[in-house]
């Protein structure tokens, strides 16, 4: 094993005491794989059940891993059946706590994991920003909001800056997931053990201090902001909380509490990976003085003659699809039509690789529907849907076609799940899921 670097061990020594010893030979030890389960895939738990053991304490659809099994493997990954997540890392977002309706910014996003806990926590309704200023891991984002079937989130690859001009004081919740010197990571992947330095963890903190700020700017009077890291040191924690609170003054820490872990001191809460069945976390509840203006109503927008004869094609193919986005609003980008939810604020400028729900491409006198709308849809949204069992999926993920005796765009499924799209004619079902999804056999 790849040893600890030393003046990590020695401040993990001062800051544990006591528990130094345990906590050093829990970073030795196995650790516990885990993955959420989607809240937008009804059976998912039931479909899981071969790879799934005890529930994590601190988040009702996380699900320890069982040994020797490959979830990442199987049809049900690529239908969005679950998040392959660490347990602890499922601790920031149920400290956000997230409720339906709410407007929620996620800042430093990428790959998906808590973007994906908040939407299940908003259940379709109200909207979340979902962020990642690296562009290559803003798209991964986009591709987790899609695999999920996230309907009412926009994907923006933006800096923390560029976004507080944009909205101030704006959202009711804020997660910042900051990017810090990973020491929680020493277990799962030891060789982050290599790229650790003694400055890391200033150097982490002066950029974390930045990112807050900005968040500060975009949380509205009265709504609350979540900080988290995986690491363990106190400089990109706590002390970076405690200098948050001095340089904002109108902020608070808010204490909460996580079954199976316990309660928050000053608004903050860590996991560590002697005490619980994961890897090391840490998260910070903080309030922000005052009181929301009261919320002007969303009202339906007016929506051109072309789009509505679009949609009333939609509607034939996947007549459930408006049940996903409320009040929605329409934006063309390029040929693909984005159905908007209203509560979404205008962010003309940004960069954003996903708006909402991706209905359709829109063609000289047809419509195809995109792989985003297959992934929000069951099966009875759908006008036509195939099924398909486990080894037929995943010849449907590699590539293949299948048989068919419908004609027509039809959604294919595993286990009520979806897959994608196929179009069907002359007894074929021809393979829509987008080539760069495809897996190998
Ligand atoms: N929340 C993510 C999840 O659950 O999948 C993990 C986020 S990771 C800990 C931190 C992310 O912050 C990285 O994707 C990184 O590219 C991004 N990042 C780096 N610098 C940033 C900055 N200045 N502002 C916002 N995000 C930043």
């Amino acid at each position: 094993m790849i040893p600890l670097p030393a003046p990590f061990s020695d401040s993990m020594r001062a800051l544990l005491g006591d528990e130094a010893a345990p906590f050093f030979r829990a970073l030795e030890a196995p650790y516990a794989a885990a993955l959420r389960l989607n809240p937008f895939r009804p059976g998912a738990e039931e479909a899981s059940l071969p790879f799934t053991d005890e529930t994590v304490p601190w988040c009702p659809a996380g699900r320890y891993i069982r040994p020797d099994t490959r979830p990442g493997l199987s049809p049900l990954h690529a239908a969005g059946a679950y998040y392959i997540q660490e347990a602890s890392a499922m601790a920031p977002a149920a400290a956000l706590d997230a409720q339906p309706g709410e407007l929620v910014l996620d800042l430093c996003a990428a790959p998906g994991g808590k973007s994906g806990q908040i939407a299940g926590a908003l259940a379709g309704r109200g909207a979340l920003i979902a962020n990642e200023p690296d562009a290559a891991r803003a798209r991964l984002l986009a591709a987790t909001m899609e695999r999920l079937g996230v309907a009412n989130a926009l994907v923006t690859n933006a800096w923390p800056q560029e976004l507080a001009a944009r909205f101030p004081e704006t959202f009711d919740a804020i997660l910042v997931d900051a990017p810090c010197s990973g020491e929680g990571m020493f277990r799962r992947e030891p060789d982050s053990r290599l790229e650790w330095r003694e400055g890391s963890p200033a150097g982490c903190a002066a950029r974390q201090a930045g990112i807050l700020d900005q968040a500060a700017l975009m949380l509205r009077p009265g709504g609350r902001l979540v900080y988290s890291t995986c690491t363990f040191n106190r400089a990109e924690n706590e002390d970076t909380v405690s200098a948050f609170l001095d340089r904002h003054p109108d902020f608070a820490p808010e204490d909460f509490a996580l079954p199976g872990v316990g309660e928050s001191k000053e608004g903050c809460l860590r996991l560590w990976p002697h005490r619980v069945r994961g890897d090391g976390q840490f998260a910070a509840r903080l309030r922000k003085a005052g009181s929301p203006a009261p919320a002007a109503p969303i009202r339906p927008g007016r929506i051109d003659r072309d789009i509505q004869a679009r949609l009333a094609e939609l509607k034939a193919l996947a007549p459930g699809w408006e049940g996903h986005v409320e009040t929605p609003r329409f934006l063309l980008r390029g040929d693909v039509l984005c159905a908007l939810p209203g509560a979404l604020p205008e962010f003309t400028g940004l960069k954003a690789p996903r708006c909402g729900l991706h209905l359709c491409r829109l063609g000289r006198g047809y419509i195809e529907p995109d792989h985003a709308l297959a992934m929000a849809l069951r099966p009875n949204e759908a006008a036509r849907s195939a099924e398909f069992d486990e080894a037929q999926a995943l010849r449907l993920l590699s590539g293949e076609t299948a048989e068919s005796a419908f004609k027509g765009w039809t959604l294919l499924t595993h286990r009520g799940m979806p897959l994608g799209w196929g179009k069907a004619s002359g007894g074929v079902m021809k393979n829509h899921i987008p080539k760069g999804l495809r897996i190998h056999l």
